[in-house]
């Protein structure tokens, strides 16, 4: 089926190949076309809450390491945010640290293969299942990963998520939820018809409102790092209600999807071997790098996290005064939606974690160009 410009229709004949594919290889069995992968989390969320017998805000809990749209699109199927830490090495959450924010009103679990990287989520699934919370795979930024055991990522969870958006691997445009269980997929009739029933909001207002989210939210982000403000969480959510509609989002370009879909493959080969590039220059600098998409083999940054001496904005600044992108916003997400669910290692996580481009805009070459400059400003940093 399509959530498309025309609301709800069963699967276009471009997309019917694609979704065959996505189901023989996750095991699900049936699939929705989105706009976007926070819309598949939308539905996924307001599918846990019929789950749950419709109680009073039932919780969601999502990994404190994201960006904010899994977090942030929680408020808008009506549940409460829970955040739970990570592994400082990884930044992606455990069955412990999940545990940590279990409540009787725990609806469903987010894990996110996060950069590309996966996880072992045997011991995690079998907890949920005996607990009746449904367990939400984001593959936004691992589509096409291996688990640990060589199984493909999205094969564990009750519903998996894509993302086809800039940014993420294939770029198409669009996202996609899967139903891994009959029971769910069931539950997701009821929730359609509610949904079909939405106003539509033009692309040019959906574009300019969601701009207006990402500046709020880097906009805090920098009050952070400043230390002006110690919470940020009553601003960002005070606002939240305005940006909803931005959570349930038509895919507008099914032909384009289509036409790249076969495409992933060389494009997961093309990230690696810049990953191997990076992972070369950047041996023996103040950092520890993140060296999970050896074994998934899907990465979609280059991910470092910098010894703490090293000052994060400045010397990300400095890169990218060379030309190369970097990236360092991914504050921990608990300080925007729930302080109350303290995560010390995402704290430390997002101060020192920094993002490298490894898409079709770099070459191995550029990479090592990219990683000597790396190298470069670390060494005047550290002199200074
Ligand atoms: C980008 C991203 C999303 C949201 O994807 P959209 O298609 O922009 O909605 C969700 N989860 C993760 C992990 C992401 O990186």
């Amino acid at each position: 089926m399509i959530f498309g410009a025309e609301g709800f229709a069963p699967t276009p004949r471009e997309l019917i190949e694609p979704e065959a594919e996505l189901l023989a290889t996750l095991g699900g069995v049936s699939a929705v076309w989105t706009g976007r992968a926070a819309t598949a989390l939308y539905w996924a969320y307001r599918i846990a809450r019929l789950v749950g017998g419709g109680i009073e805000k039932p919780e969601i809990i999502v990994p404190a390491i994201s960006c904010a749209s899994p977090g942030a699109c929680v408020l808008a199927a009506d549940c409460s945010v829970r955040c739970a830490d990570v592994d400082p090495s990884t930044g992606m959450i455990t069955l412990e640290t999940v545990q940590q924010r279990w409540s009787p009103r725990t609806r469903a679990v987010v894990f996110i293969h996060l950069y590309g990287q996966t996880a072992d989520l045997a011991a995690l699934a079998a907890w949920c299942r005996e607990r009746g919370i449904v367990l939400i795979e984001d593959l936004a930024q691992a589509q096409g990963a291996r688990l640990p055991g060589g199984a493909p990522a999205g094969t564990v969870g009750d519903l998996v998520v894509y993302s086809f958006n800039r940014t993420k691997i294939l770029e198409s445009g669009g996202g996609a939820l899967v139903f891994r269980s009959p029971e769910l997929a069931d539950f997701w009739q009821e929730i359609r018809e509610q949904s079909s029933r939405r106003q539509a909001v033009s692309p040019e207002r959906t574009a300019l409102l969601a701009l207006s989210l990402r500046d709020l939210y880097h906009s805090l982000i920098s009050l952070r790092r400043l230390n002006l403000v110690t919470d940020v969480s009553e601003s960002y959510l005070q606002l939240q209600h305005v940006y909803f509609s931005l959570y349930v989002e038509p895919l507008r370009t099914a032909s384009i999807l289509s036409a790249q879909w076969a495409g992933a493959a060389r494009k997961l080969e093309h990230r690696v071997r810049n990953a191997e590039a990076y992972s070369e220059g950047l041996s023996g600098g103040p950092w520890l790098t993140l060296d999970g998409w050896r074994q998934s083999g899907v990465c979609w940054r280059y991910s470092l996290l910098l010894d703490s001496r090293l000052p994060l904005v400045e010397f990300t600044e400095a890169v990218r005064r060379d030309g190369f992108w970097a990236s360092n916003l991914y504050w921990p997400l608990n300080e925007f939606l729930c302080p109350q669910d303290v995560c010390p290692h995402a704290a430390s996580f997002g101060r020192r974690v920094v993002n490298l481009w490894v898409d079709e805009t770099v070459t191995p070459e550029r990479a090592g160009r990219c990683a000597r400059s790396l190298q470069t400003h670390a060494e005047a940093l550290a002199r200074a």
